[in-house]
């Protein structure tokens, strides 16, 4: 199978190499970042040129928009545009509907998993699109990642992926504000752990990514904070959680809440680089009011 690969950062330099390993014939494409051992074309459209697949994994949703048209005008009939990136569901749908008059299956596929997911090929696919055309790529996903689940029509992938991420910047702002207040309190952060940890107040946030140091499972938070999920993705996340519950109209009061401290931090209190659990310690800091 004949793929290209379109945006070879953190997360597709490793999706590729991948590929590459498990036999597939792989010609990828970024101005930047070039790994070794990818063969590379010089623009998306050679990349694409007589593809059966073609994989992006780009920043936002313009330049997704942007490199989809120029790669669907090379790519074959009835082959498939997967875009893994992250971006907004009514680009994704736009994608769907610039594939469907190519003559091109699109699915929207984003991931959950991070680098180490990406460089393990253990990643979860969200996917949005035609089931038939999942089928038809199944061994792709196969080598990248250890599931993908299909979450329905074209942008369904996307709101999969926001909606989650949105439940997990909520949750763990619960999680450091509840240690923040039992801190205050005197209660002690071990002891704060084995009651929440197997009581109603356990989560994933607490339970697999404990954001106190020494505490739980080794995080993040026991590595200086060094990501794992940066702030910074989140707060792009929750931008997008956001953008869309607008488009919907829907009635999202904590995401929002979640959105503005992400950002505070981010922009303003030293969250730029630092891990999205790193908001404990900056929590430590604040005063009431
Ligand atoms: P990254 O910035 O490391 O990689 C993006 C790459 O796209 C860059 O190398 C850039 O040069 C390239 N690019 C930009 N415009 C291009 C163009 N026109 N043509 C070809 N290449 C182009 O980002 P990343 O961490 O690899 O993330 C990629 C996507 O995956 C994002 O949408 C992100 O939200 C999502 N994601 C990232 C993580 C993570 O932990 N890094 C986890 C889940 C999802």
């Amino acid at each position: 199978m004949k793929i290209g690969f379109i945006g070879l950062g953190n997360m597709g330099g490793p999706m590729a190499a991948n590929l590459l390993k498990a036999g597939f014939d792989v010609t990828g494409c970024d101005p930047v970042s070039k790994p070794d051992g990818v063969p590379i074309a010089q623009t998306p459209a050679q990349a694409a040129k007589g593809a059966d697949v073609v994989v992006m994994m780009l920043p936002n949703g313009k330049t997704a928009q942007a490199v989809a048209s120029d790669v669907l005008a090379e790519m074959p009939f009835g082959s498939v545009l997967i875009d893994c990136s992250t971006i907004d569901v009514s680009t994704a749908r736009k994608i769907a509907e610039l594939a469907t008059d190519a003559g091109v299956h699109a699915l929207d596929a984003p991931v959950s998993g991070g680098v180490g997911g990406a460089a393990a090929g253990t990643l979860t696919f969200m996917v949005g699109g035609c089931p038939k055309a999942l089928d038809q790529v199944r061994s792709v996903f196969d080598v990248m990642g250890s599931k993908a689940v299909h979450c329905g029509a074209a942008g369904n992938g996307q709101a999969a992926k926001i909606c989650n991420n949105m439940i997990l910047g909520i949750t763990m702002l619960g999680t450091c504000e509840a240690f923040a207040l039992a801190d205050k309190l005197g209660l002690d952060r071990q002891a704060m752990y084995d009651v929440v940890s197997t009581s109603s107040g356990s989560s994933w946030s607490m339970n697999t990514y404990c954001p106190a140091p020494g505490v739980g499972p080794t995080s993040p938070a026991d590595n200086g904070y060094q990501p794992g999920f940066a702030a910074d993705l989140m707060l792009k996340d929750l931008g997008l959680s956001q953008d869309a519950a607008t488009d919907a109209d829907a009635h999202t009061p904590m995401g929002e809440l979640a959105l503005t401290l992400y950002q505070s931090f981010v922009e303003n209190n030293g969250g730029a680089g630092q891990d999205f659990s790193a908001i404990l310690p900056w929590l430590e800091t604040q005063k009431r009011g």
